[in-house]
């Protein structure tokens, strides 16, 4: 199942790159958890950088009722959401032909709030899973009155496209010849050691869900 192409998701540079698959979107949006959330108050753009959630073909945010961005966006306002994995940096043999291999997605449209309590917490928890999946057991859940000050957007995935560049540096021909190191620098998301809180109680074990922290890559 592909996306619908639509005048302001047709890639026109580089169109090769382009990808409207669905279940493909889909593992972009699942292996981030930061997206860029743009959108204009009287006529001023703001890029705003937030965690997201996908369930479904909705895309969630969250944050405090009080939030300009999320009072914003629950106004049924225009929206543009981007998402970018970036896989490596690419060394050409030509300065002009370094690249990066990079999978992003971006997003068009308009958010509307979510104000079910049960559709609000699941899209919490959906969150919390997907950011550190295994933690939302282990916590004390949201209380009323925590939910009712947490505000919950959905974007439907409707209008959206991928773009991905993966594989060696494209050179110039003659410049294939040159001495010059070519190649690529694999990136990815690692994560460190655990940092217990100092005010842990020393007999509460670290859970396997921090030890093993991974983003899944391709
Ligand atoms: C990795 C990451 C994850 C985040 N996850 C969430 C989330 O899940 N939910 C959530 O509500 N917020 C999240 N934030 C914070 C978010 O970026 C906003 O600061 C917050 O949502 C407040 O939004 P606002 O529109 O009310 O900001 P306002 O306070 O109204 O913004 C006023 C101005 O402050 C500046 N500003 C605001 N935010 C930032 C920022 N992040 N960096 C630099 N300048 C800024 C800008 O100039 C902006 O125009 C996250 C931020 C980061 C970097």
């Amino acid at each position: 199942m592909e996306f619908p192409l639509t005048e302001r998701t047709t890639l026109r540079r580089l169109p090769k790159r382009a990808v409207y698959d669905r279940e493909l979107v889909y593992g972009i949006l699942d292996e981030g958890f930061i997206c860029h959330v743009g959108f204009a108050v009287d006529s001023r753009p703001f890029v705003i950088p937030t965690g997201y959630a996908r369930i479904d073909d909705q895309l969630y945010i969250h944050g405090s009722q009080v939030s300009r961005t999320l009072r914003t966006l629950a106004q049924g306002v225009d929206v543009c959401v981007t998402v970018t994995l970036v896989d490596g940096l690419v060394l050409a043999r030509s300065a002009f032909h370094h690249s990066m291999n990079y999978r992003s997605v971006v997003i068009f449209g308009r958010a509307s709030l979510v104000e079910q309590r049960e559709a609000k917490l699941a899209a919490l928890l959906a969150f919390s899973e997907h950011v550190i999946p295994g933690r939302w057991d282990d916590v004390r859940p949201p209380t009323e009155q925590e939910l009712k000050a947490t505000t919950v957007l959905a974007l439907p995935l409707i209008e959206v496209s991928a773009k991905v560049r993966n594989g060696p540096p494209l050179d110039d021909e003659e410049d294939y010849a040159s001495n010059v190191w070519a190649g690529v620098i694999p990136l990815k998301v690692l994560a460190g050691e655990p940092i217990s809180d100092p005010r842990l109680p020393q007999q509460i074990e670290t859970p396997p869900y921090t030890l093993n922290y991974k983003r899944e890559t391709i």
